[in-house]
């Protein structure tokens, strides 16, 4: 499932140049971007970054400034969300207290004059779909808070919208809770085989769940990739550095050819990349780094010069399924390269304060422009 990456796939909903402000504050800032049908697509950014703006003007409760959204090849400017083919689920689940389970999710069907019969079967339906046939009598406070959510849930899709737009929808779960419904809510997704957008300030979250994510910052998207590219190939700083855990190096580029780049950072450390796209030699550059790709040893490298960095064993970490190393580097530098414990030599034990080196191959992290 990839209809981003086929230049002749229609997008379902396409965003272009929108605009919102409020008064002289820019919430969204020239956005565009394109979602596909059946695409369970993340909002991922920081609080305020304008990812729920972005969602309300999708249905419909904010307009843009400027800028079109277009649904299915029909611009949206001037339908009133009731008229969208999309429904919104807000964190807080918004359920009618007094009412039934059941009543809660008839409710929309009841305004929009659908018969009883009619009414009586989707609910059922819906109250199968999330496995709450034997609450359907209860009201909201004598529910837990995931079945609150999955009510919440059956009532916004009830309705079968094309699209469900979704606003932190597991905020108020715990931890473990949290994980699980993630995984039935990408089923549900699969099986009804709708869109959903959902907005998330929870990296892990929008790693676990979505086909692309993207990576907001002050109204703009930043990078739009699969969870696999946004974490392997972070386009600048601030995916690199929003996303998971990174080490960043800055540095001087000294060679650049079709074969790499070379960096230099400083005496004792040099940079060697291969495949990395060409830079202009003297430019300053950084060089990101996961953990997980920092080797730590005891024994020093072949080659100390390249890709290799000695240092202090500050910390170790032990969590279980890895141990997390933080390493003073001679620069001063404090580094964090971790390991699964499932796969970790064990011919290397290690203590505080002891001299270890660090290295990394050739292709292990990704070089960013500054
Ligand atoms: P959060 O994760 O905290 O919900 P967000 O990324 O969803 O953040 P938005 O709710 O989209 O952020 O808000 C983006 C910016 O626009 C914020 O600075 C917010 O204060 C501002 N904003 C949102 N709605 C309004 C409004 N009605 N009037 C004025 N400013 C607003």
């Amino acid at each position: 499932f990839a209809p981003w990456a086929d230049p002749a796939a229609k997008p379902f909903i396409s965003v272009k140049n929108v605009t919102k402000r409020f008064g002289d504050f820019t919430a969204v800032d020239d956005l565009s971007l394109n979602i596909y049908h059946r695409e369970f697509f993340a909002l991922l950014g920081a609080s305020g970054c304008g990812k729920s703006t972005l969602l309300r003007m999708l249905a419909g409760f904010e307009q843009p400034t400027s800028g079109e959204i277009i649904l299915d090849g029909t611009d949206l400017a001037g339908t009133p969300p009731y008229k969208r083919p999309v429904n919104m689920m807000f964190q807080s689940y918004a359920l009618f207290p007094h009412m039934t389970v059941e009543k809660n999710i008839a409710f929309g069907l009841r305004q929009d004059g659908m018969g009883k019969d009619e009414i009586g079967e989707r609910v059922l339906q819906m109250l199968k779909m999330v496995k709450l046939e034997k609450f359907a009598s209860r009201k909201p406070n004598q529910l837990s808070g995931g079945q609150r959510q999955r009510v919440a849930l059956a009532r916004s899709l009830a309705k079968r919208p094309k699209v469900l737009l979704l606003d932190e929808p597991l905020g108020a779960l715990d931890k473990k809770l949290r994980e699980e419904t993630q995984f039935e809510l990408m089923d549900l997704q699969q099986n009804l085989g709708l869109t959903f957008v959902v907005v998330t300030h929870d990296q892990e979250e929008a790693m676990t769940m979505a086909d692309r994510i993207a990576v907001m910052s002050h109204g703009k998207v930043v990078q739009v990739a699969t969870p696999a590219e946004i974490y392997e190939a972070p386009n600048c700083r601030f995916v690199a550095d929003f996303i998971g855990d990174v080490n960043i190096f800055d540095g001087k580029v000294t060679a650049s050819n079709a074969n790499g780049v070379e960096m230099s950072v400083d005496e004792n450390l040099t940079i060697r990349l291969s495949g990395a796209e060409p830079l202009a030699v003297g430019s300053t550059a950084g060089f990101a780094i996961r953990p997980e790709k920092l080797r730590v040893s005891r024994t020093p490298p072949a080659n100390p010069r390249i890709n290799a960095a000695s240092g202090e064993l500050w910390d170790i970490g032990y969590l279980g399924d890895m141990t997390v190393f933080h390493v003073k580097l001679k620069s001063g530098k404090v580094v964090k390269a971790s390991s699964l414990n499932a796969q970790r030599a064990v011919d290397d034990p290690f203590v505080y304060d002891q001299e270890v080196w660090v290295t990394f191959a050739e292709d292990a992290g990704v070089l960013l422009k500054d």
